[in-house]
């Protein structure tokens, strides 16, 4: 495996007396793609926002690029290189894509010309974007606004994005373009973490896997192992 970029170890984190993360280990390589996955309350939401700092741990570390980031606050963490794409994608509905996008770039002063050139790059990746720039983000379909969510990710140049749920509500058309979006995204230099209920996409996507049961590791492995598991098939491919 190349050098991690992320090293998650013995992460604990809840939220007030009610423990969800029990000891997570996790790995993600430079310039890999990494998928958890995991039946509903598994903890997979709660991990990402621990990694980026909306959750504090109460035990264990976050080393990213050589860094220790548990108990950073999620500015320091997007800061180090980490942005996350929130379950339900989080835009805010009456302002423009544009604007939604240059949320993304929001530790940049928006006359600092990379801002721009970032802006320039999300919508050739995303022609739809550029086409509905001005358009409110609500009016956007489900996979625009996914999109739109991911490009704003983008917009903060991260090493590392996070995504919470890819493909959830998603016709399998907009899925298709957003998994072709995301290959073309890590090629271009960014490693990926993604979460996704849909068991069979994330593993075609992603190259490893960690399958999370109730707040700990039970399984993880390169995609196609996993893919075979019978565990896995039984339990969240239903074969
Ligand atoms: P899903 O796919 O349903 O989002 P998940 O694997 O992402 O599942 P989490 O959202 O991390 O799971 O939830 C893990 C557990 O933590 C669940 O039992 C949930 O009820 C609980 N939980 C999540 N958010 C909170 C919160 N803000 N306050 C209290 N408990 C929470």
């Amino acid at each position: 495996m190349a050098k991690p970029l992320l090293s998650v170890a013995g992460l604990e984190a809840g939220y007030g007396d009610i423990q969800v993360l029990w000891g997570v280990d996790l790995e993600v390589a430079e310039g890999d793609i990494v998928c958890l996955v995991g039946s509903n309350g598994a903890g997979k939401t709660t991990l990402l926002k621990t990694i980026s700092g909306l959750v504090k741990p109460s035990a264990g570390s976050v080393r990213f690029a050589g860094e220790e980031l548990a108990g950073s606050g999620p500015g320091a963490i997007l800061g180090a290189g980490i942005a996350q794409v929130p379950e339900g994608r989080r835009l805010f509905r009456t302002m423009s894509v544009r604007d939604n996008l240059l949320m993304g770039a929001y530790l940049r002063k928006p006359s600092d010309p990379s801002v721009g050139e970032d802006l320039d790059r999300v919508m050739q990746m995303f022609p739809r974007l550029a086409e509905r720039a001005r358009q409110d983000a609500g009016t956007l379909s489900g996979g625009e606004q996914q999109m739109c969510a991911i490009g704003r990710g983008i917009m903060s140049r991260p090493k590392l994005l996070m995504i919470d749920e890819l493909s959830l509500g998603l016709a399998p058309r907009a899925v298709e373009l957003l998994s072709e979006s995301l290959l073309e995204i890590n090629r271009a230099g960014t490693t990926v973490l993604l979460i996704e209920q849909d068991v069979l996409t994330a593993l075609e996507i992603a190259s490893r896997g960690y399958v999370l049961d109730r707040g700990r590791v039970l399984m993880s492995g390169p995609s196609a192992v996993l893919a075979e598991a019978p565990e896995v098939r039984e339990a969240y491919i239903g074969a």
